[in-house]
C-alpha cells in the first residue's frame, strides 16, 4: 500500500512544536524571536507567500517585522535597511522575499544579510557548511524534503537518490543533504541524455523542475519514493507537480501530493530555522554576560 506523506499534517506537529519552545522560552522571561521579512512590490504570489509566512510565524508567537517596499526602492536602500536588521538584537531572522525586481543584484542581498539571521540557507557561508557536512541554516524546501523522507522510512546509506533540477535553492543543497547521509546521487538537468534512464534508477527521486507531469508510472521503478517539489499551475487553475500523481502513486512505496505534500513544509522549516536562530542568539548573549570580556 502507497504511503502518502502528507506534508500539512507533519507541518502542523512541527508548527506546534515550535510554538510550545518558544513559550518555554517567553515564560523564562526571555524575549520572544523576531523574523523581519520584506518584500518588494506587489507580484501577487510572492505577496501571498508572505503573507502564509506572516500569519505562520504570527501563530507559533514569532515577532513579525514586516516591510513592504514599493517595487521602485533602489539596492542601496535594500542594503542599507538589512545593515540596520543585522545590527538589530530584537531580530533573530531576515528574509527577502524572491524573486527582487531586476534593478537588484539578488546575490549581493543575500551575501548582505548577516549569515546568523539568514534563515533561508542562502548565503554562500550557510550553504559552504551544509557542502562541508557541518549545516547551520539549511534552505527551507530541500530540509521539508528530507522530514518527509525520513517521515517514509526509506533507507538512506547507499540508496539512490536520483535529483530532477540543481538550483541553488532546492535542488543543489538537495544534493548535499542526501550525499551527507549516505546516499549515492545523481542530479539531472536539462541537458541529462535519456532522463528515464536516470528516473528509473531511483530509490528516492525528488523533482524540483516547474515542468507539469514531466514524471509518468514508466519513468520510475517500482518502490521508489517520491518528492514532488515542483508546483504548476495549468490553464484551468489547477496545480499539479512534476509528477503525474495519480499514474504513479500505484508503484511508489511513498509519494508526496501535489498541493499538500512539500509546500506546507518550506513554511515550517523557515521558522524552525528562525527558532534556531533565536535559540542561538539568546545563548550566545548568555555567554557574554556570564563571561564579560575584559
Ligand atoms: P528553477 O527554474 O530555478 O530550476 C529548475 C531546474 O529544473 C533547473 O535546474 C532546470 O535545468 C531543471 N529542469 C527544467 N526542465 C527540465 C527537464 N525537462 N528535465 C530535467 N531538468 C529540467 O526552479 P526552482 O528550483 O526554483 O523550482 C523548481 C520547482 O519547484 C518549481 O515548480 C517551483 O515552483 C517549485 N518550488 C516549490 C517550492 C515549495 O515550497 N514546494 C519552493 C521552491 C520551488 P537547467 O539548470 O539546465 O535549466
Amino acid at each position: 500500500m502507497t504511503q502518502i506523506l502528507d506534508g500539512k499534517a507533519m507541518s502542523s506537529q512541527i508548527l506546534a512544536r515550535l510554538k510550545n519552545e518558544v513559550n518555554e522560552h517567553l515564560q523564562k522571561g526571555s524575549r520572544a524571536p523576531g523574523l523581519a521579512t520584506i518584500l518588494l512590490g506587489k507580484d501577487p504570489a510572492s505577496a501571498v507567500y508572505v503573507r502564509n509566512k506572516r500569519k505562520r510565524a504570527d501563530d507559533v508567537g514569532i515577532k513579525s517585522f514586516e516591510y513592504d517596499l514599493p517595487i521602485q526602492t533602489t539596492q542601496i536602500e535594500l542594503l542599507t535597511l538589512i545593515e540596520d536588521l543585522n545590527n538589530r538584537d530584537d531580530i533573530d531572522a531576515i528574509l527577502v522575499q524572491l524573486p527582487l525586481p531586476t534593478h537588484i543584484d539578488t546575490s549581493t542581498v543575500i551575501c548582505t544579510v548577516n549569515p546568523s539571521k539568514d534563515v533561508d540557507g542562502f548565503h554562500p557561508e550557510n550553504i559552504g557548511k551544509l557542502s562541508l557536512g557541518h549545516p547551520r541554516f539549511i534552505p527551507c524546501t530541500p530540509k521539508g524534503c528530507m522530514y518527509l523522507i525520513q517521515a517514509s522510512k526509506a533507507k538512506l546509506l547507499g540508496a539512490h537518490a536520483v535529483i530532477l533540477g540543481r538550483s541553488n535553492i532546492v535542488g543543489k543543497p538537495m544534493a548535499y543533504m542526501m550525499l551527507n547521509t549516505d546516499a549515492t546521487v545523481t542530479i539531472c538537468h536539462r541537458n541529462t541524455q535519456n532522463l528515464r534512464q536516470q528516473t528509473k534508477q531511483a530509490d528516492i527521486l525528488i523533482t524540483a523542475t516547474g515542468v507539469p507531469h514531466l514524471i509518468g508510472a514508466d519513468d520510475v521503478k517500482e518502490g521508489v519514493v517520491v518528492i514532488d517539489v515542483g508546483i504548476n499551475k495549468l490553464e484551468d487553475g489547477t496545480l499539479v507537480g512534476d509528477v503525474d500523481f495519480d499514474d504513479v502513486k500505484d508503484k511508489a512505496a511513498a509519494i508526496t501530493p501535489v498541493p499538500g505534500g512539500v509546500g506546507p513544509m518550506t513554511i515550517s522549516m523557515l521558522l524552525e530555522n528562525t527558532v534556531a536562530a533565536y535559540c542561538n542568539h539568546l545563548a550566545s548573549r548568555n555567554k557574554h554576560e556570564a563571561y564579560p570580556s575584559l
